[in-house]
């Protein structure tokens, strides 16, 4: 008997979902399965909202960023009532496997549902914030670094010229991974990371401490930091003023927000995205349920869900010697 199976996107937008959702759908094509997309994440799936998914519809769908099956959170879903009316709607609709493309925050969701219902679920990491573990990344992530290394590019330009200090905050939710590699990618001459961060006095003293010795050195500079969001207790605009006081320079912020969750993906996320969209197909009528595929080491992996939030995914070693080395400063 044919399988059906349903697609559906969830929590934060990612670019790449659209590359994942056609990858899906075709790999399941050639299988003989029938694919069914939920609208707007978990809301799609309480009020069974679904629209049919084919080949003809994935045509020039690989390089749009967004998610032409929506994305939202819900509330409702989070309950015990929510979840067994998502499952009854599954059973009701003959659907066989649910594939949730989102975050952790859907893959909770996901594990949840999966105690109500007896069908196959498999998630697949779609965000821009990397902060999913057992898997090397997530499908938006190096998209998101390309969109705000692009902007951090054009703030130093402007800093150049007016001999200014920017700060320029990044998304990642709790974590640094974009924030880092951001910070790396654009030569940027500080970045304040939630997995190091300490004291907001000794990273003010710190940073008024490297630019004064550059001015010593080569006369007025502009010097651009990177601030991961969630991290200065005050927020932005607080370590601005702060700053601006301390250094004696003027000291502009920059919220670059959503912005980086969207434009097309570039060729990683696009990667990325069709592996594990393929991937999961193949896992389609397996024992194999209640995972997450991703990548480890290139290798298409699968991990139980709860091991995506239980464990923490830590930041690249090499990657924070290398900013220690060229940033010329010191968090421990
Ligand atoms: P992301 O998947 O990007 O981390 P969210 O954390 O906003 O995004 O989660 C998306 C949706 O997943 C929520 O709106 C909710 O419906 C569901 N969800 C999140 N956490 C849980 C949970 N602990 N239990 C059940 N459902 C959850």
């Amino acid at each position: 008997m044919t399988k059906h199976i349903a697609i559906l996107t969830s929590g934060g937008d990612a670019p790449g979902m659209n590359a994942c959702i056609r990858a899906i759908v075709i790999a399941a094509d050639r299988q003989g399965y029938q694919v069914s997309g939920y609208l707007r994440g978990y809301n799609g799936l309480l009020d069974d909202q679904r629209i049919k998914l084919t080949c003809e519809r994935m045509h020039n769908l690989l390089q749009q960023g967004g998610t032409i099956l929506h994305s939202a959170r819900c509330k409702p879903f989070a309950t015990h009532e929510g979840q067994q009316r998502a499952a009854n709607n599954l059973t009701s609709a003959g659907i066989d496997t649910l594939f949730i493309i989102g975050g952790d925050g859907s893959f909770r969701g996901a594990h949840a549902l999966g105690k109500l219902w007896s069908g196959q679920i498999i998630g697949l990491p779609g965000t821009i914030d990397n902060d999913v573990a057992g898997t090397d990344a997530t499908i938006g992530y190096y998209t998101a670094i390309e969109t705000a290394v692009s902007s951090i590019d054009k703030v130093r330009d402007t800093a150049d010229a007016f001999d200014r200090v920017f700060l320029v905050e990044v998304m990642g939710r709790h974590a640094g991974f974009l924030a880092l590699n951001a910070a790396l990618a654009s030569a940027s001459d500080y970045v304040i990371l939630p997995e190091l961060f300490e004291d907001e006095e000794k990273t003010l003293a710190q940073i008024s401490k490297q630019i004064k010795q550059r001015q010593q050195k080569r006369g007025p500079v502009s010097y651009v930091i990177v601030l991961a969001e969630n991290v200065w207790p005050g927020g932005i605009n607080d370590l601005c003023e702060r700053l601006a006081k301390r250094s004696e320079m003027d000291a502009k912020p920059v919220i670059l927000g959503h912005v980086q969750r969207g434009g097309t993906p570039v060729s990683q996320d696009r990667i990325l995205a069709v592996k594990l969209g393929t991937y999961a197909v193949s896992l389609v009528g397996t024992a194999v349920s209640g995972v997450m595929v991703g990548t480890n080491e290139h290798r298409s992996v699968t991990v139980p869900l709860p091991q995506t939030w239980e464990k923490t995914k830590a930041l690249d070693e090499d990657s924070l010697t290398t900013m220690t080395t060229l940033m010329n400063h010191r968090y421990k």
